[in-house]
């Protein structure tokens, strides 16, 4: 908790920080008032329907319980806010029934992806758990050296083949080595950047399909690396991937180095789609399961 909220503090200073000094700057409620908290949230990259949403929401609760004093404002966001992040609380948890239980990840380049699959190769062998990487990211050599070297340091296997092989084969070939030493887990890394769009688009739903072919319940969990700091564009990213192949989680990285967190607020709203975790930091342990409870009082408080 403690680590969170001080790597949350850019955000604090630009949400919760800032609501509490429209209270202490006005006297009275008024619709001023409210235009300005839209703005607030507005600035901390919340979106324009998530602001919309919370502060009708806001308004209705108000009206009911008849009250209209700043702590009760304050009360009615924190609540709705709560709502909100809550509905994208869902812990990944790997059924060990699936050997490997394969997760997928996918994410445009430079938003922490194979930061963030060192991160979760690490935790989830710090749980027990054998785990083995598949060097998806076929296009960049750089990408594939990265991750040979990390897992050579880590004593955590990483199948890769060269560069310009098809990322499906590289990812399936591995599965089959996965369940032949009877991992637990496997972690694929993708592309995040192609020639154009469209080819990363269709890249992605082959590899899907060529896991499928391997095993049909996989993947189990399809993660999408979003860069918090990268405000509306988050958007378009996660639509884009999720129309490609369906998403089951979001991972959101390098809230510590943002005031925008509030980005959250918009895929929740937008997608419904759980974060699975947040990076706050550039270590191996900044990589936290999402809380909805942490989160909001890390930034409101
Ligand atoms: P990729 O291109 O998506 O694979 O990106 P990388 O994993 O290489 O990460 C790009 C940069 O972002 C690296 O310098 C990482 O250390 C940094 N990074 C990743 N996650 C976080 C985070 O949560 N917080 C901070 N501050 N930096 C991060």
């Amino acid at each position: 908790r403690a680590v969170l909220d001080q790597r949350l503090e850019k955000t604090q200073a630009n949400f919760g920080q800032k609501m509490k000094q429209l209270f202490s700057f006005k006297k009275k409620i008024d619709e001023e008032l409210f235009e300005d908290l839209e703005a607030t949230l507005l600035m901390a990259d919340v979106g324009a329907n998530a602001t919309m949403e919370i502060m009708e929401q806001v308004r209705k609760s108000l009206k009911r319980r008849n009250l209209s004093d700043a702590d009760a404002v304050l009360e009615a966001l924190r609540e709705q806010l709560t709502e909100l992040a809550r509905q994208v609380e869902a812990p990944l948890i790997i059924d060990t029934t699936k050997k490997p239980y394969v997760i997928l990840v996918v994410g445009v380049n430079g938003v922490g992806k194979t930061t963030t699959i060192a991160k979760l190769a690490r935790r989830y062998k710090a749980e027990g758990h054998n785990v083995m990487l598949a060097a998806g990211d076929t296009f960049r050599a750089a990408a594939v050296e990265q991750l040979k070297t990390w897992g050579e340091r880590e004593d955590i296997a990483v199948m890769a083949q060269k560069t310009g092989t098809d990322s499906a084969s590289v990812i399936f070939d591995a599965m089959t080595s996965a369940k032949a030493r009877s991992m637990d887990v496997l972690i694929a890394d993708t592309a995040g950047r192609l020639h154009t769009q469209s080819n990363l688009m269709q890249e992605l739903a082959k590899i899907t399909r060529v896991i499928k072919k391997n095993d049909e319940t996989a993947p189990h969990e399809t993660l999408i690396v979003i860069d918090g700091g990268t405000g509306q564009n988050a958007i378009s990213q996660v639509r884009a991937f999720n129309e490609a192949n369906k998403l089951t989680g979001l991972v959101i990285t390098k809230l510590d180095g943002t005031p925008k967190g509030g980005v959250l607020f918009n895929l929740a709203n937008e997608f419904g789609i759980p974060v699975r975790y947040i990076g706050v930091g550039e270590r191996s342990s900044d990589l936290k399961p999402y809380r909805a409870e942490d989160f909001v009082s890390a930034i409101l408080d």
